[in-house]
């Protein structure tokens, strides 16, 4: 099995803060401090990159309660139309009862009488109904009247809520942007006293498992896979004279330890999964 140790140059420079007291390869805590600040700048880049989504969905919202006053506008115009056309029926049937009325007196025999008192109430039942469709309708166009000023009083609140939205949304965005240049140049300061190659190994890790390079050994396992990892490794992580960063060797990730390792087991030193490191410094 390919030993995923990496030999580095040590250095004697000071340390962040909250784990200098902690025995460890002087890389580590640099290490640790770049993955945090390139996790940040990764949640700023994506936060930015869905701010076009947003807008999009903003005015998408708006579009659609534009769309709601058209619909409504349209079915009210509709309905107007509707009612002319039943005014017309109503005066058309009107008209016609009102000349058979008119006939009635001039005619000669009894059957053209009846066929005349036939016609006219024939009239006069559709004069009935069509005032009674009219009225549907009237009543209709109250209702759709009313869906009109509903939808656009919706209208005038979605497009102030989506102004207040995207005014926010742009706020956001500039402070977001400059977050991103402040956490750029931290990186900046972050990685300038790392080394080259080890530089090279983090971003290779850490690119192969979403921007994770680093694992804690906690408990006798990498926490990154739960894998064992074995004791005189662990005890190798606690040692800043140490010149060698270890992997492990179930998933790869750089292994660091924050917790002082009690006397190694030898007995169980089978079986585990941190890369063998006998240094040859
Ligand atoms: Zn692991």
């Amino acid at each position: 099995m390919d030993t995923k140790r990496l030999k580095v140059r040590t250095r004697t420079s000071k340390r962040i803060a909250v784990i200098n007291l902690i025995q460890m390869h002087p890389a580590i805590p640099r290490l640790l401090d770049l993955q945090g600040i390139d996790q940040h700048i990764a949640a700023l880049r994506a936060e930015i990159e869905a701010f076009p989504k947003r807008v999009q969905e903003a005015d998408h919202k708006l579009a659609g309660a534009r769309n709601a006053v058209a619909a409504a506008r349209e079915a009210h115009t509709h309905s107007l139309t509707e009612r002319k056309k039943f005014e017309l029926d109503v005066q058309q049937w009107k008209d016609r009862a009102k000349k058979y009325r008119e006939q009635s007196g001039a005619v000669k025999t009894n059957e053209a009488y009846k066929a005349l008192q036939h016609e006219i109430a024939n009239a006069e039942a559709e004069v009935a109904k069509a005032e009674d469709r009219q009225l549907e309708i009237m009543m209709g166009a109250e209702d759709s009247d009313r869906r009109v000023k509903n939808a656009e009083s919706a209208l005038k609140s979605a497009e102030q809520t989506i102004a207040a939205e995207r005014k926010e949304m742009h706020t956001q965005y500039a402070e977001k942007k400059k977050e991103l240049d402040t956490a750029l140049a931290d990186r900046e300061r972050a990685i300038a006293p790392i080394p080259e190659d080890l530089r090279v190994l983090y971003e290779r890790v850490a690119k192969r498992h979403n921007g994770v390079a680093l694992a804690e050994a906690r408990d006798g396992q990498c926490r990154g896979c739960g894998m064992r990892v074995l004791p005189h490794i662990l005890q190798q992580l606690l040692q800043d004279a140490n010149d060698e960063l270890f992997r492990c060797e179930s998933c790869g990730l750089i292994l660091y330890s924050l917790e002082p390792i009690p006397a190694a087991n030898p007995d169980a030193a089978s079986g585990s999964a941190a890369s063998s490191a006998s240094s040859s410094s």
